[in-house]
């Protein structure tokens, strides 16, 4: 099945100049990129974006971390797209990620680990309305 599915390349992904790199490695993956923009999250969007996390105990340093620098925000649509994004991408902490996966070959901790993929497609429908309104996600160009 089609899906969609959310991606965000996270504050420490787009501060050491790594966006053009996991953009095209997500290209090559045979992802259509639906919408995509740059943002700047404060406590309350990205508190609000990982809602489901409040209460653990790395909330905090998530949000702040969240809210420390410029995110891009990427609507995905592929086959499968959920599961072959967390593929893609691999564990959340680099240490457990597949080798050539996108975290394990560029993140630096568990925390800052460069990019964001939705856990189903229910909740990337909900991610990507998160971030874009219908007419930003565009089919064909
Ligand atoms: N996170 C963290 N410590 C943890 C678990 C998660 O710092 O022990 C952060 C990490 O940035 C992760 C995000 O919180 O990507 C969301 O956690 P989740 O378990 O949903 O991981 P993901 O779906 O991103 O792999
Ligand atoms: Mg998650």
């Amino acid at each position: 099945m089609v899906e969609r599915t959310l991606a965000i390349l996270k504050p420490d992904c787009v501060r050491r100049n790594l966006a053009g790199q996991v953009l095209a490695r997500i290209e090559k993956a045979g992802f259509r990129i639906l919408g995509m923009k740059m943002v700047k999250l404060t406590a309350e969007t990205g508190g609000g974006f990982y809602a489901v996390h409040r209460g653990r105990p790395f909330f905090d340093d998530l949000v702040a971390f969240m809210s420390s620098g410029k995110c891009v925000p990427l609507a995905l649509e592929k086959e499968n797209g959920v599961a072959d994004f967390r593929t893609l991408i691999g564990a959340t902490d680099p240490k457990d990620a597949a080798p050539g996966t996108i975290r394990r070959d560029f993140a630096t901790s568990k925390g800052e680990n460069i990019v964001h993929g939705s856990d189903s497609p229910e909740n990337g429908k909900l991610e990507i309305a998160f971030f874009f309104s219908e007419k930003e996600l565009i089919q064909n160009a």
